[in-house]
């Protein structure tokens, strides 16, 4: 590998900067600043996200991007050269959250890579050294950063609510919702042992692709039967509403998608006279990373299935814009094409 020293007073790098109103432009920037306990990491690919669907509309304040995989250029440490996934949230390894091993949800810091500070659309970002998670050689750099909200999120909204809906007792499960998300914890309950899972999915293409992962399809918006285990993966507030009615006594209702704009319980019959659980799960503990990584070893051609695109950082925009009109399930940005 050749590395390149940076002077990093002087360098620039090409970054995506979302304006707001769907526009995207590709500009040269001062690389960030690289602070005491973090490290540079050049981009190798970083994954779209339909929770930037929001920075798209209203504009991000920093560069944007949170499915990162990259390589270590921060000659004389440890980790340089290393390849590696970016964990986004920081977390402070101290508080009883994080000692608990649940640092995506840490008590004292609550910055995310990608939100509140800069993210991977673009050549570099500064990383703090206790959010990068390396990557074994056996694992291609196109499917490294689903190992972050496409298998780490999914599986461990899986795992969370299995406590309370073993897969023993589970009985048919449904699947709102075969975006990204969707897709990955269909595959997390395959492989938890829940052996009979419904999806439903508005768009035939994602649906088709669930049906190939071994779920049956289930109409949208059809009440006519119930499930004690529902993981809503479409952050729609009408699927929200359905889950609620169709979750059978002691099951549970997982709310894994999200959703910006407000959601209103109507506190009626349905809601008011049932015993059930009702789950938000975030992200995941930064421990799962080996079991994560195991799950896409073993399910690596499928989801090889939803890396359907790849292009450089002036095809962002283009690339960016197909990706929400729906055409595109989980491409990638590769910076390093020109
Ligand atoms: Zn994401
Ligand atoms: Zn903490």
């Amino acid at each position: 590998m050749t590395t390149v020293a940076i002077d990093r007073a002087n360098a620039t790098m090409e970054a995506a900067v979302f304006h707001g109103g769907e526009r995207i432009t590709i500009e040269r920037v001062r690389i960030p600043d690289v602070s005491a306990g973090e490290v540079l990491v050049r981009v190798s690919r970083t994954a779209l996200c339909g929770s930037d669907f929001k920075l798209w509309h209203k504009g991000a304040e920093f560069t944007a991007g949170h499915e990162i995989f990259g390589l270590v250029e921060q000659p004389g440490h440890s980790m340089h050269g290393r390849r590696c996934v970016v964990y986004i949230p920081l977390h402070c390894d101290r508080c009883a959250a994080c000692r608990r091993g649940d640092t995506q949800m840490c008590l004292e810091v609550s910055s995310l890579i990608g939100w509140n500070r800069p993210g991977g659309y673009a050549d570099y970002l500064p990383v703090p050294e206790n959010c990068l998670l390396p990557v074994p050689d056996d694992i291609e750099d196109s499917l490294a950063p689903l190992l972050l909200d496409t298998i780490g999120t999914s599986a461990h909204a899986v795992r969370f609510v299995s406590r309370v809906v073993p897969p023993k007792d589970a009985g048919p499960v449904l699947v709102t919702g075969a975006g990204p998300v969707g897709l990955g914890v269909i595959l997390a309950l395959k492989d938890a042992g829940f052996d009979d899972i419904h999806v439903s999915e508005p768009n035939a293409r994602r649906l088709a692709i669930a049906t190939a992962f071994g779920a049956k399809p289930h109409p949208v918006g059809d009440t006519s039967r119930r499930f004690a285990l529902i993981l809503e993966c479409s952050g729609s507030h009408a699927a929200r509403n359905l889950g609620i009615e169709v979750v059978l006594p002691r099951g549970a209702l997982v709310l894994v998608g999200e959703n910006a704009a407000p959601w209103t319980i109507e506190e009626g019959k349905v809601f008011r006279r049932k015993d059930f659980y009702m789950i938000r799960t975030f992200y995941f503990p930064i421990g799962d990373l080996e079991a994560n990584t195991a799950l896409l070893r073993r399910y690596k051609d499928e989801y090889r299935v939803l890396v359907d695109g790849e292009f450089g950082l002036q095809e962002l925009p283009q690339g960016f814009a197909r990706f929400a009109a729906g055409e595109l399930i989980k491409p990638v940005l590769a910076p390093e094409r020109r």
